[in-house]
């Protein structure tokens, strides 16, 4: 069994019982689906900045760019005390070694987008970040993050767990004496992966590769690893892919029999207009590149990019 992806997790979101009411947020698709290739380091800010389950429950309150923390009824203001542990927090998790983290949504501690921050009446008036998440996504600006609601989207769920995975695999290069040999193989496996993310990102990385040697290799990494990162961020689309996907037909010019290559197109054509799913014309390609033994496409990661237990690509 390859090692397993370590992800940081908002631990109610794990079944345990650390909500304010004493209650969970267990979340089957997380521990049962993506638990099998995932080992999460779970983190509860409330209780492990010191409050009590149960315990009063809290809101985000006054300025949307730095809310307070304060709880419903008495009124005491939690921000202080849980902006001095998080930031001890997130410093402790430096050492685990993240590719994410999986965040609870709409809660003023670990919610990461659209929660609610009200004013003194207690009426919601805009949406904020929650106290520990926004201080996770300062500390780790590249780091891969959603929380549970946004991950039942499958469009969502599958960009998400690209970039967990790639960011894995990144990490296993890093581990080898750092060299350009590891870094190009690495870029060549991932090539039509960042394609199908951003085309734009795609040629900036390969010009950054063609100069591999111009660059020291701190400044290379570096680099590659923000574009890497900053490509992977973006959503890939039915007109992403099935350029791609286009692309990978050019390889078969050759071999694929005038019926074959209708049948392939035919595919193609019907995912871009959202017909079928990605999961088609991928499959079809994978037994081409078998048939052929097409050495460029054998390695792509993009042809096989996480394992099909986890059924991403079959959505329309
Ligand atoms: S949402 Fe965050 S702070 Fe609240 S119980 Fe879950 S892990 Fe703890």
């Amino acid at each position: 069994m390859p090692e397993k992806i370590k992800l940081g997790i908002s631990t109610c979101l794990l079944g345990g019982k650390v909500r304010y009411d004493g209650g969970h947020r267990l979340e089957r698709f997380l521990t049962e689906t993506l638990g099998q290739f995932v080992e999460y380091v779970p983190v509860c800010p409330e209780v492990e900045c010191g409050l009590s389950i149960p315990r009063e429950s809290m809101h985000l309150e006054g300025d949307p760019e730095s809310p307070r923390l304060v709880t419903l009824r008495t009124h005491q203001d939690m921000t202080d005390r849980m902006v001095r542990w998080a930031l001890k927090r997130v410093v402790e998790l430096e050492k685990e070694g993240l590719c994410g983290f999986i965040f609870k949504s709409n809660s003023p501690s670990s919610g990461m987008e659209r929660v609610k921050i009200r004013n003194e009446k207690g009426m919601p008036v805009k949406r904020g970040v929650g106290m520990f998440a926004r201080v996770f996504m300062e500390h780790f600006p590249l780091l891969p993050v959603e929380d549970e609601g946004r991950l039942r989207d499958p469009e969502l769920r599958e960009n998400f767990i690209d970039r967990i995975f790639t960011l894995k695999r990144w990490r296993e290069v890093l581990a080898e004496k750092q060299g350009r040999r590891n870094l190009v193989d690495f870029h060549t496996r991932h090539k039509l992966l960042i394609l199908s993310h951003s085309p734009k990102h795609y040629r900036e990385m390969g010009k950054l590769v063609a100069r591999a040697k111009e660059l020291s290799l701190k400044e290379l990494y570096e680099r590659y690893q923000t574009l890497l990162m900053e490509s992977l961020g973006l959503k890939t689309t039915p007109r992403k892919n099935a350029n791609v996907l286009m692309h990978m037909a050019g390889y078969f010019r050759k071999q694929l029999s005038s019926d074959e290559k209708k049948e392939l197109l035919e595919a193609t054509k019907n995912y871009r207009q959202e017909y079928i799913p990605l999961i088609v014309p991928i499959t079809l390609i994978n037994h081409y590149v078998r048939k052929y033994d097409q050495p460029y496409l054998k390695q792509q990661v993009y042809l096989n990019p996480h394992p099909v237990e986890l059924q991403l690509r079959n959505h329309v």
